[in-house]
């Protein structure tokens, strides 16, 4: 089959690698110069299979009146008022309660053990530089309680095969003696040898590369799709600035553009921006080696071939992409806060921000749309960096 991807992000690249290898004749289009500058830029590196918590939960809901009055530091919330905000709104606060969460936390287990291993066979077939480091990935508790109950859930993953440990804060500060320095009081954390961290961008730009210059697949940058095309009930291509490319199917993952695309053939997708935000700097000997999260702070640490990244904050400010400089300031004093000698905080990056692509149980969208000739794989999220791989690979699979 003739298949259009749309989308150079790392769930798009990852799609066209999985399709070509079925066999297909792929064409990845993407809007911007070059492959991985979407959201897929400058995430938090973290390649997070055993810690796939949906946004939506329980311990959310608890939180809401703070969040609304805009006293929760982590969460933001300022919606757009529009009819498909005020649903996808309705449908995460119904992901809030009851059992959904655990229900999405075990499809997203599932399809992080299949990324795991998909990530490492892809490696094998085309290996890439991206400053991976298979360190593993410690989320910190800042109370006892708070560890307990993270020590029950930990069961539950070990049997989706998931390697935890649960970590005193002794055992902490031997496996990564950094986090002697660290701003915050911790009582432990929760220890997965087998997660990693790896910059997502170069990741995303080798393996656009090697599918243009190795692969036989078409890339065309530079290039924005303007509508899907139909023909005879179904999508049959795509319409570009000037021009139409047809196919026999097109996959939309671009992410949180994907909506709007979809709606040019009547189809409404559940995806909202989540903003966050992240800083670079240059890594002192200080930084910490293993993977970080911070459970009550909300914020990632990850390292990343000479350079410490942190990246927070998930807020639902409505469509605009820009840093709000408040924000900005917030992160660079938090980072400094919790590591102050982990970086040279003073020759950071200029604070990024990008915009998760979510939904409303935080599952992605992988497969059929429900439009003949048009697949999904969008909606990734906050974990699209950890489950591309398995997305990819499920999506060529389907395709099938
Ligand atoms: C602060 C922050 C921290 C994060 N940390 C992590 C983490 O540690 N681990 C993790 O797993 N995930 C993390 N994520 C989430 C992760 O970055 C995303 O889930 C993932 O990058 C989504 O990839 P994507 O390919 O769907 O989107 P994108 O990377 O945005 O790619 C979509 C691409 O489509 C292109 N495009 C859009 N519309 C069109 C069009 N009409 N025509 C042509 N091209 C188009 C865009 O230019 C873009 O390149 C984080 C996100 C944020 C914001």
């Amino acid at each position: 089959m003739r298949i259009i991807v749309i989308g150079g992000g790392v769930i798009g690249v990852t799609s066209a690698y999985w399709l070509r290898l079925a066999g297909h004749e792929v064409v990845l289009i993407e809007q911007d110069v070059e492959a991985g500058r979407g959201v897929s830029a400058g995430n938090g590196g973290q390649l997070s299979y055993a810690y796939v918590e949906p946004l939506a939960g329980p311990d959310l809901w608890t939180k809401f009146p703070s969040i609304l009055l805009g006293l929760d530091s982590a969460v933001r919330m300022r919606p757009d008022v529009s009819v498909d905000s005020i649903r996808w709104g309705l449908a995460f606060l119904r992901h809030c309660v009851g059992k959904r969460q655990s229900e999405s936390l075990k499809g997203l287990l599932m399809l992080a053990a299949e990324s795991h291993r998909a990530l490492a066979e892809l490696l094998s077939d085309v290996p890439l530089q991206f400053d991976y480091a298979a360190g593993g990935k410690l989320i910190l508790y800042r109370d006892a309680k708070a560890l307990q109950s993270a020590g029950k859930l930990a069961e539950i993953k070990k049997q989706y095969g998931f390697r935890i440990e649960i970590l005193d804060r002794a055992r902490c500060l031997a496996l990564d003696p950094a986090l002697s320095r660290y701003g915050n009081p911790f009582a432990g954390g929760v220890h997965a040898p087998e997660d990693a961290a790896g910059d997502c961008a170069k990741f995303t730009r080798g393996l656009y590369e090697r599918l243009r210059d190795e692969m036989g697949v078409e890339t065309l940058s530079s290039t924005r799709v303007t509508h899907l095309k139909t023909m005879g009930g179904r999508v049959a291509g795509v319409e570009l600035d000037t021009e139409e490319e047809l196919a026999d199917a097109v996959v939309l993952a671009n992410g949180i553009d994907a909506p709007r695309l979809a709606a040019t053939v009547g189809l409404r997708l559940p995806i909202e921006p989540v903003k966050g935000y992240s800083i670079t700097a240059p890594a002192r000997p200080e930084a910490p080696m293993v993977s970080l999260t911070d459970r009550a702070e909300k914020i990632v640490f990850a390292h990343l071939g000479g350079r410490l990244r942190a990246a927070a904050f998930a807020d639902l400010d409505g469509w605009s992409p820009a840093v709000n400089p408040k924000r900005a300031q917030q992160l660079q004093a938090l980072a400094r806060h919790l590591f102050p000698m982990a970086a040279h905080w003073n020759e950071a990056e200029p604070v990024w921000a990008g915009q998760r692509p979510m939904t409303p149980s935080g599952v992605p969208l992988i497969g059929e749309s429900g439009v003949p000739g048009l697949y999904l794989n969008a909606g990734h999220g906050g974990l699209g960096w950890t489950l591309a791989c398995g997305a990819a690979k499920r999506l060529a699979r389907m395709i099938e």
